[in-house]
């Protein structure tokens, strides 16, 4: 399953926010540092409205939606990339990750210790890029030398690699994560290949104190225009009101969103984020006995979306029949659909879309 690490510094709401996610007390939330020492790892389910409206439709008796795993990294601080607090362990259990969720403290709370003494999200952020940029300076600088050798002597793949660790040096020289480097896709694999923690795909998560949790608020501002320069993205959340709200029922979370004046709990925004991030999207596959979303990368073909199903789908594909989900809901099924030529057989090369309703054929 794809990964995305949480991060950030003690105290900022990192177990909070993982807690409202798994909606377990599994990742203990207490007010010291150092308070988690294993990465816990929960499960979540990617927010789906169209599957409710699909399963309705089709009078589906089960509805299964995409799920993404966050790992919640505690400890990082000042120093991890020479082994402070709880150091090393940590950057390798990033390095395992597909992408980086960094959470800032965005909210002010004199009972709430802050590891640095003060409210400052944007150094927050920078002490942690930074021990992730020390990190993958030092491993490139260790290998650069050997890569270089092989280099001259001719070999193809070294210099691929050592091109590609010079283009990642320049900007961690100037302080500047490895995500800013634009990669051609030719390079994609070998680029990925150098498991640098600041190429990863990022998430900067402001956690604002709970009148701000709509809009944000000054500090969530600097930290949106400081994710546009680092190449991430931006999300507002409010990890105390997801607390609250992951153990409500569903009337009472509705009721509870209501009084604070907002449509939806600030985690569905960030799973939604992440899961865009990592560059998916979903197909659903729709019946009576369920109703499932599908998680393919954009850009995948219908072979490829088969394959996430089962190997043997995309081994002996046929074809594939494909509704577009609107059309979908405006015919109000398959059957009529397919009536009003709606239905679509597509082959080998069909890029999936997101939302497509797929049926597969195949062979073996
Ligand atoms: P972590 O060390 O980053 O995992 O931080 P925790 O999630 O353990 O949170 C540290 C303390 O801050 C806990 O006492 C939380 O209840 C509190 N906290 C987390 N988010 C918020 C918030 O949005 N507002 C306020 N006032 N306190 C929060």
């Amino acid at each position: 399953a794809l990964k995305v690490a949480i991060v950030g510094l003690p105290n900022v709401g990192k177990s909070t926010l993982f807690n409202a996610l798994t909606k377990t007390a599994a990742a203990q939330a207490a007010n010291y540092p150092f308070c988690t020492i294993e990465p816990n790892t929960g499960d979540v389910a990617v927010p789906e409205p169209r599957l409710d409206v699909l399963a309705a439709i089709a009078g589906s008796k089960e509805i299964i939606p995409s799920r993404i795993t966050f790992v919640d990294i505690a400890g990082l601080v000042r120093g991890a990339s020479k082994g402070e607090g709880l150091g090393n362990q940590f950057l390798a259990n990033i390095r395992d990750c597909d992408a980086i969720a960094f959470v800032a403290r965005c909210f002010v709370d004199d009972d709430i210790t802050h590891v640095e003494n003060r409210i400052d999200p944007i150094s927050d952020l920078e002490i942690i890029e930074t021990e992730l940029m020390l990190a993958d300076l030092e491993s490139l600088e260790k290998r650069v030398v050997n890569v270089e050798k092989k280099a001259k002597g001719g070999d193809k793949e070294a210099q691929t690699t050592l091109r590609l660790i010079n283009m990642a040096l320049t900007p961690l020289r100037a302080g500047k994560p490895a995500r800013v480097v634009e990669v051609s896709k030719e390079d994609q694999k070998a680029w990925q290949m150098l498991q640098l923690l600041t190429s990863l795909p990022a998430l900067y998560v402001s956690n604002v104190d709970e009148n701000s949790a709509d809009k944000g608020n000054e500090l969530s501002d600097l930290v949106a225009k400081r994710a546009a320069e680092d190449n991430a993205k931006a999300v507002v959340i409010s990890a105390k009101i997801d607390s609250e709200l992951a153990v409500l029922d569903p009337d009472e979370q509705a009721e509870f969103l209501e009084s604070l004046g907002l449509v939806e709990p600030g985690l569905n925004r960030l799973i939604r984020e992440a899961y865009a991030l990592l560059g998916l999207q979903s197909y659903f596959t729709v019946g009576p006995k369920e109703a499932r979303a599908w998680t393919i990368h954009i850009g995948d073909t219908a072979p490829q979306a088969a394959g996430v199903i089962h190997t043997d789908f995309e081994k002996g594909f046929i074809r594939a029949e494909t509704i577009a989900y609107d059309d979908f809901v405006a015919l109000k099924g398959e059957a009529k659909a397919r009536e009003a030529g709606k239905l679509r057989a597509e082959g080998k090369s069909y890029v999936v879309k997101d939302g497509d309703v797929m049926n597969f054929l195949f062979s073996g």
